[in-house]
């Protein structure tokens, strides 16, 4: 295992009971916080008749309504562009993002000076030394700049805390593989469908980026991090470290990897995690799955109290043998919950299928899932294609033949594969859409 770095150890190895009575602190300051100050969360809490002053533990809670995103959307759409959960005055904000919109209406996000050079860079902290990230290291950026936060934070903390910056935004995949070379990067970050991306790349180049001097591969927007055969694939890639990384534009960097490698750690000194049944909204046993629901404990442009953030998570809180005492999150983000499916009386997770994929020889890192309509009996089709023009048809059909095994095995029902030829599956440089609904 690798040397185990702290921000600040007292903070993450104190005792579970000591974090609680913090977290209820933070908790009841920010609830007054917003009600004081957005009229969205006024109008919500006086509706259902709580005051911050009712939350006495940290059980209380349960009874704050949730935040969801439509709700933010729509107050955005009713009072533009900010909408009425904004708690600080518009010309403080320093930096604005929107979510990626996939599902919809992008929303805009804003933060003010203190939650992105301080709120921001002090999470990113905690990762940064998870991931044994040091001041002597070179960090590589292959993401275009934009409105999509991606790794822009990422980049200002690590720059903050005086790391080399090396920006790969504007190039081609191929100059970028040059790039890590040529600017000896010892951390890259990207989503883990890029991250593959760029591996192949290199290999068509005849050029391996496990000889780069990339020690530490930071993989987020994705699942992917967390799915065993993923992680290993990327890890065997860069002969390096592949560490996950979880945070959204809204509710800002929750979640960070150790060395240890064994789940994701969530910040629970500036995050209140709770784990609920996605129909009943019932708090779930530690090990089973569940909704992840997030309360920011600490920025001051947009805190997000309750926030349901769509994300299946499995909560872990035996103590970690980094020391942390922050709860993990075994298995990273399982999917979304928008993106499970029920299919034969079965919930079937994305994720799932996509370990079974990789697993399979032959096949490259791309595939589509097509769902059909409900009732139209149809099966589930997973389109694929192989690793290379190089591939035997011979070869190919093994490959299906051993997936539909291990697919009817695990999955419990069986697919259609439609195998399509080497690249014709789209690409992605941000969040991979691999999930299609047929209507
Ligand atoms: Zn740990």
């Amino acid at each position: 295992m690798e040397q185990v770095m702290y921000r600040n150890k007292e903070l993450e190895t104190m005792p579970r009971r000591e974090r609680e009575s913090l977290q209820l602190e933070r908790f009841r300051e920010r609830m007054a916080y917003v009600y004081d100050r957005s009229p969205m969360y006024k109008k919500k809490y006086d509706r259902t008749g709580i005051k911050p002053s009712d939350i006495k533990t940290l059980s209380d809670i349960s009874k704050v309504p949730f935040t969801v995103k439509e709700e933010l959307l729509e107050s955005q759409k009713r009072n533009p562009p900010w909408g009425e959960m904004i708690c600080v005055p518009p010309e403080d904000g320093v930096r604005v993002f929107q979510t990626t919109g996939t599902t919809g209406t992008p929303l805009k996000v804003m933060m003010n000076k203190k939650d992105w050079t301080e709120h921001s860079y002090e999470q990113f902290m905690y990762f940064m030394n998870a991931y044994g990230i040091k001041r002597s290291d070179i960090l590589y950026v292959p993401f275009g700049y934009g409105l999509y936060i991606a790794w822009w934070g990422f980049q200002a903390a690590l720059e903050q805390a005086g790391v080399m910056i090396v920006p790969g935004g504007a190039q081609s995949s191929k100059d970028r593989v040059k790039n890590i070379f040529e600017w000896g990067a010892t951390v890259i970050c990207g989503t883990p469908t890029y991250l593959l991306h760029l591996g192949e790349v290199a290999k068509k180049m005849e050029i391996s980026l496990a000889d780069s001097q990339v020690a530490v591969v930071v993989a987020a927007g994705e699942p992917g991090a967390n799915i065993a055969s993923t992680k290993k694939a990327i890890e065997d890639t860069y002969g390096a470290k592949c560490y996950d990384d979880i945070g959204s534009s809204e509710i800002t960097n929750f979640g960070f990897e150790c060395v240890v490698q064994k789940g994701t750690h969530v910040n629970e000194n500036m995050f209140y995690a709770e784990c609920l049944d996605p129909v009943t909204l019932e708090p779930v046993e530690d090990g089973e799955v569940g909704e992840l629901v997030l309360s920011n404990l600490c920025t001051e442009t947009m805190p997000l109290i309750r926030y349901r953030i769509k994300d299946l998570v499995k909560f872990n809180r035996e103590p970690c043998e980094c020391g942390r005492s922050f709860l993990r999150l075994d298995g990273g983000i399982l999917g979304r919950s928008d993106d499970m499916f029920q299919f034969g009386g079965v919930n079937v997770f994305p994720s799932a299928i996509e370990n079974l994929l990789r697993e399979v020889d032959n096949f490259s890192n791309e595939y589509q899932i097509i769902v059909p309509k409900k009732d139209s009996k149809k099966r589930i089709k997973i389109r694929v294609e192989p690793l290379s023009a190089q591939v035997s048809q011979k070869d190919m059909q093994d490959s299906v033949e051993k997936f539909i095994e291990d697919f009817k095995y695990r999955v419990t029902f069986t697919p259609t594969v439609e195998v399509v030829k080497a690249g014709g599956l789209p690409r992605f440089e941000g969040k991979a859409k691999r999930l299609i609904r047929e209507t």
